[in-house]
């Protein structure tokens, strides 16, 4: 049920006792009606301040930016959008597309954004597994997505960077005024696919309170207020940019320059009056490619933040020689939010991930038997806490899986800790190569690689092998006018590494393969290897 107008009621305030939320008492009092629109919106919908910049400069203010949600949602609950419905949304990045979020936390229904490189083939697996209301998809898609979307059956509806599309339109015409829907804190926000290198990608479900516990811990954590400038480049169908970024902005009360995607040259204008930018390594390593990207270029800001995977401890060091910022990492994952920091104040430590958030527990464990191993020893980070999701979308078996009985999600990176609690990834259990029994960790090898002259990054992977089970092969793109050969490489590295770490065989790339968030697929390289030791089978 919606209104047409919320002139006499308040902002999250529900109209009738029919949608008053069952919640136990000693709850009622932390209770908000919506936590995320009641913490993270309806106090500003009537603020004018500046929220959004676009690239052209023409500027989106809060209460601007509220107004069009409530639009929105009115036009979404017109296709037939309620409480609880899944919205898919599969849409180039932009102000308005951020307001479809908004909108669908007003309405109380489930957030879907998918990855704008998703295949139409690709688009139809996840709209058929969460079976939305509505598809939101750019006009030039809306072909090749109509019967996807009948299936269903969900509403095909369009959003164009540019300002075209059905839904645009609806939106022009609908009224500002909004009645948002009361949600309890585990009611779903938003479902996120994971990015699933291996079998069938899983809808993770994220609660109101997953999504807002993380935004306020991080805005305290990093010291957000209404006076900071986010640069925001990051996508908005991932987490990162989508949740850390906005949401950490929004409850602070600052605000955003929104580019479209990482351009050297719109960041480069862009960074002298931004006060923070939330980035994955590879924005780094392109920016430190640039000599105009200087110390001058970044003296308005305050914090530059990464995640996303891992960051050369090189880039780290790189970056403060020509900026001064000391880059501070962070680690999370789609299922838990954000988990560890390295801290505002104290030592940010490149290579490690920092400590857990306050509000997050964290256990390094053994993979086989759950139980804690010491510090200096790798072993699986479990998370517990307010961040970690509700399960996968309909695979109660996966979600059995990836949970201990305890409580604490498997998170499936590997890790150790130092002396002072610092976590430092070391890579996923599953690019874990065990080589004659051996346990190599990917990341180990890596670096001493990328230390060789003429090597400018690698990967490393395990490709199965009859004698080893699995041998290793690394993958190595040269710098920039080096050819190192792949005998000299072998035998520098049998000089720094143990037997059974050394590759068996390495490979030259102009590029390694990497998604949107810069995460490099390691699967593609292991597929393009898959026979490379079949003849010894
Ligand atoms: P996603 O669900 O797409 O956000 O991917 C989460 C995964 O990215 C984690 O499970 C880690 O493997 C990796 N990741 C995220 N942040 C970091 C980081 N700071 N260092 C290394 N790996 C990271």
């Amino acid at each position: 049920m919606r209104r047409e107008s919320q002139s006499s009621a308040k902002p999250g305030v529900p109209a009738d006792s029919a949608r008053k939320p069952k919640v136990p008492k000693k709850k009622e009092a932390a209770y908000l009606s919506n936590p995320l629109y009641d913490r993270l919106l309806a106090p500003y919908a009537e603020d004018n301040r500046l929220l959004i910049e676009r690239p052209d400069g023409s500027r989106l203010s809060y209460a601007e930016t509220i107004g069009l949600s409530g639009r929105l949602a009115n036009a979404l609950a017109a296709l037939g959008a309620a409480a609880g419905d899944r919205i898919a949304v599969q849409v180039e990045k932009s102000p308005e597309a951020l307001a479809v979020y908004f909108a669908a936390v007003r309405l109380g229904a489930v957030f879907l954004p998918l990855n704008t490189a998703y295949t139409p083939a690709e688009v139809g697996y996840f709209v058929a597994d969460a079976q939305p209301k509505v598809l939101l998809c750019d006009s030039a898609k809306a072909g090749d997505l109509r019967a996807i979307a009948a299936k269903v059956p969900a509403q095909l509806a369009t959003m164009d960077r540019d300002g075209g599309g059905s839904l645009t339109a609806a939106a022009a015409t609908a009224p500002t005024a909004f009645e948002t829907m009361a949600r309890r804190p585990d009611d779903l926000a938003a479902i996120l696919y994971t990015s699933g290198t291996t079998g069938r990608s899983k809808g993770a479900m994220l609660t109101q309170e997953n999504l807002l516990s993380n935004a306020l811990t991080l805005t305290a954590l990093w010291r957000f207020t209404a006076a900071d400038v986010l640069l925001h480049v990051l996508p908005i169908f991932h987490t990162h940019g989508l949740f850390v970024a906005t949401n950490v902005v929004l409850a602070a009360g600052g605000a955003m320059i929104f580019l479209p995607k990482f351009e050297l040259e719109g960041v480069l204008a862009a960074l002298p009056r931004a006060t923070a930018m939330m980035g994955v390594p590879t924005f780094y390593t392109r920016l430190l490619a640039s000599e105009a990207f200087t110390g001058e270029t970044t003296a308005r800001m305050r914090l530059f933040t990464s995640g996303s995977a891992p960051l050369p401890a090189e880039t780290h060091v790189a970056f403060e020689a020509r900026t001064g910022h000391r880059i501070l990492e962070r680690y999370g994952m789609t299922e838990t939010n954000m988990s560890t920091s390295n801290p505002y104040c104290g030592a940010r430590k490149a290579g490690t991930v920092g400590l857990p958030l306050p509000d997050v527990d964290l256990r390094i464990v053994d993979l086989a038997s759950g139980a804690s191993v010491a510090q200096g020893e790798v072993g699986v980070i479990e998370v517990k806490g307010p961040n970690v999701f509700k399960g996968y979308w309909r695979m109660p078996e996966k979600t059995r899986e990836g949970f201990r009985p305890d409580g604490y999600f498997i998170s499936g990176d590997l890790a150790r800790r130092d002396e002072d609690g610092y976590v430092a990834i070391v890579g996923r259990a599953r690019d874990l190569i065990i080589s004659g029994g051996f346990n190599v960790y990917p990341k180990e090898v890596e670096e001493v690689l990328d230390a060789l002259p003429g090597v400018l990054e690698s990967a490393v992977v395990g490709i199965p092998h009859p004698d080893f089970g699995e041998g290793v092969v690394a993958f190595v793109v040269p710098e920039k006018g080096a050819a190192p050969a792949e005998e000299a490489l072998i035998a520098a590295l049998a000089q720094k590494l143990a037997r059974f770490k050394q590759p068996k065989r390495i490979f030259f790339l102009e590029a390694l393969p990497r998604n949107a968030m810069g995460k490099v697929q390691k699967n593609q390289l292991r597929k393009a290897k898959a026979d490379l030791f079949r003849s010894q089978l």
